[in-house]
């Protein structure tokens, strides 16, 4: 398509100016006028509202379908089953994994309560009218945990189990309104967009936001530089966080004034929050300090100093920079284990889809056996170890190893491929790893 030819309208005769075929706009009205075939026009004011009612109408025919699955009771995965899930995918983590699981069965149970509180107000049965006197609280929760430890995988390997929508959106991309960014509004987008635009499944979804130490305060004083990124955002998840009735522009991004919301309800949807909070031991060791000289329970010989974030509380939170009100809307706070050398080396090679296990699979393919010598792994884990990368650099790392062999071995006729120590290091030291080193 172009917009740049001009053509002289045949069935209007409106002059030498082209016009949009559906809201007659002449080409200098409108920012882009896009040409078709036979003299057919569109300008790109028309192209939105267009998207606009496809968005709506969809809105519309998913409500009608009524498609949500019917929760019940009994099918539900009990909190062990759900952690054994979770162990196929994500290794060590166990606090966290029991947390997660405890906190999306609960979540299915307050959804069943209110149906039932429904039914009963309703005239259902006994039970039903009981389930009306205890309304159970929403438990929000935080999970944190160095970068690379599996947050995001949690939250993902959850998402394959649960009957209700859910998404993970990114905090670092939200902004107050006004400022270049996403309103926060738009992390609801996206969960009506998973859920088909049913509204009424969507406002029993999950959503983890991702990242969230990025919205924190930068400083104790916020007044002297304006904190597009920080309060603003803090305030404006709170009231998500808490349970409102928010206008959802449907497909994200800004509000604009002409745009159609959908009116969506927060009170029942889970929010998961994951964040690195880079530094926060420092906050907790201070406070443990501080503790230990006064009338601390925990003396200070007792803490386990290598293994500080499993003292995390609350208030170390608001000490990052979460305004209170925020951590008081995430009652439930939970927290990654940085990876041990084991844990790394568990990770190549257990987790069902385990990295080695997709190169394998990969070489497969090309009917190649693929092997990895033991003292490869050692040294690929030594090297993600050293980068201080976590398990994200275990990728990388066998990416820079394999990617000749992957290169080569489809076209050279070769049935079985070893990967030994002299090969990887090789290989590593090719790389350029620099780069690496200074992300991490
Ligand atoms: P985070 O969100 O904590 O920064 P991710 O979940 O994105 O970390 O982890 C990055 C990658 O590292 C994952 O895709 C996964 O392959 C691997 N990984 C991280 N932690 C674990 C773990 N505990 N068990 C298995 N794999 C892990």
């Amino acid at each position: 398509m172009s917009n740049t030819r001009g053509y002289k309208d045949k069935t209007t005769g409106r002059g030498s100016e082209d016009t949009c075929s559906f809201c007659g706009a002449k080409r200098s009205e409108v920012p882009i006028l896009f040409q078709g075939m036979d003299g057919a026009n569109i300008c790109s004011n028309c192209v939105e509202r267009a998207h606009e009612m496809l968005a709506e109408s969809q809105a519309a025919a998913a409500a009608s379908r009524g498609k949500r699955p019917d929760l019940k009771f009994e099918k539900l995965l009990k909190p062990q089953q759900i952690k054994e899930f979770l162990d196929q995918y994500v290794i060590g983590q166990d606090d966290a994994k029991r947390y997660m699981s405890v906190a999306v069965y609960n979540h299915y149970k307050r959804l069943l309560s209110r149906d039932a509180a429904k039914a009963g107000a309703k005239g259902g049965t006994e039970a039903d009218a009981k389930a009306a006197d205890v309304e159970i609280d929403k438990s929000n929760i935080v999970l944190v945990g160095p970068t690379g430890t599996g947050k995001t995988l949690m939250a993902r390997t959850i998402a394959r189990l649960l009957q209700v929508p859910f998404t993970i959106v990114d905090a670092t991309v939200l902004t107050e309104a006004g400022y270049v960014g996403e309103d926060v509004e738009s992390i609801l987008s996206r969960l009506l967009q998973v859920a088909d635009y049913d509204v009424a499944a969507a406002e029993r979804g999950i959503v983890f936001i991702d990242e969230i130490d990025k919205i924190a305060r930068k400083s104790d004083n916020p007044s002297i530089t304006r904190d597009v990124s920080g309060e603003g955002v803090q305030q404006a998840l709170l009231k998500i966080l808490e349970g409102t009735v928010v206008n959802v522009p449907p497909q994200g991004g800004r509000k604009h004034p002409d745009q159609k919301f959908i009116q969506v309800n927060t009170k029942d949807i889970l929010f998961i929050c994951g964040g690195a909070f880079d530094g926060i031991e420092k906050k907790i060791a201070q406070r443990l300090n501080t503790r230990a000289i006064g009338y601390g329970v925990r003396s200070a010989s007792a803490v386990d100093r290598d293994n500080l974030m499993k003292y995390i509380m609350p208030q170390d939170l608001k000490s990052f920079g979460l305004i209170p009100e925020l951590v008081g809307r995430l009652p439930v706070l939970t927290y990654m284990q940085p990876l041990s050398k084991a844990a790394l080396r568990s990770i190549l090679t257990e987790p069902r889809n385990a990295i080695v296990k997709q190169y394998e699979r990969l070489f497969a393919m090309d009917g190649v056996q693929l092997h990895f010598d033991d003292e490869v792994l050692d040294y690929i884990v030594d090297k993600a170890d050293e980068y201080k990368l976590g398990a994200r650099g275990l990728r990388s790392i066998c990416e820079a190893i394999m990617i000749d062999a992957m290169y080569d071995v489809p076209s050279s006729g070769e049935t079985r491929f070893d990967v030994t120590l002299p090969y990887a290091k090789k290989k590593i030291e090719g790389a350029n790893f620099l780069e690496m080193k200074q992300v991490g």
